[in-house]
């Protein structure tokens, strides 16, 4: 019965409880720092929900990226270039723990080894739940597959937007940062050149 089967699945988030109440304390001193009334019926329990919102925001700490890949590694004769492109990114900027998201487009050119398609989104989304800098996000994703499949080159590229940049300070709107990173055949020209005309034709 198709009922019984909606029933069985269900989503669980799982938190730490001392550690929920522990930052909730802290985000109801936050709030009421910033003027607010904690108790009125809006922000109630807007600490535990900021708490947990941040748990989750930041779990990529609890996963190993580098495991990940490891656990789904394929041997394989195929040496052309491997693009996957138009991965989401959420992520977090470490100066002012306001998003930043965007895309990502990942690269590789395999040496005997190759990598469950799923993992790329999976180690990209690892390091993007914690606090990051673009710049870093951008070299440890790169660094992560070069390691694991030890492929003839890697190329990374981040295309994101930052809050701290467009509802602060100098609030240019529709900025887009661009980072890359490349290793091995991806530092030649040619095969740089072919990656970026695979991902996108706005990039140069
Ligand atoms: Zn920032």
């Amino acid at each position: 019965m198709i009922l019984s089967k909606m029933k069985s699945y269900e989503k669980i988030e799982q938190y730490d409880t001392e550690l929920t109440e522990s930052l909730a304390e802290n985000y109801k001193t936050i709030i009421e720092n910033l003027g607010e009334d904690v108790n009125r019926e809006g922000l109630e329990k807007t600490p535990e929900r900021v708490a947990k919102a941040m748990q989750y925001l930041t779990h990529g700490y609890e996963l190993n990226p580098l495991e990940i890949l490891k656990s789904a590694l394929f041997t394989e004769d195929h040496q052309q270039m491997i693009v996957v492109k138009d991965i989401e990114v959420y992520s977090m900027c470490e100066h002012h723990m306001l998003p930043f998201f965007g895309k990502a487009h990942v690269a590789y050119i395999p040496n005997g080894k190759i990598v469950g398609l799923s993992k790329i989104p999976r180690i990209v989304d690892a390091f993007a739940r914690r606090m990051q800098v673009q710049e870093r996000l951008t070299d440890q994703i790169k660094n992560c597959i070069q390691e694991a499949l030890n492929p003839l080159g890697v190329a990374v590229v981040i295309e994101a937007q930052h809050m701290c940049m467009q509802m602060r300070g100098i609030q240019k709107q529709n900025s887009v940062t661009t980072t890359s990173s490349f290793t091995g055949a991806f530092e030649k020209d040619k095969t740089r050149k072919e990656f970026i005309s695979l991902v996108s034709n706005k990039l140069s």
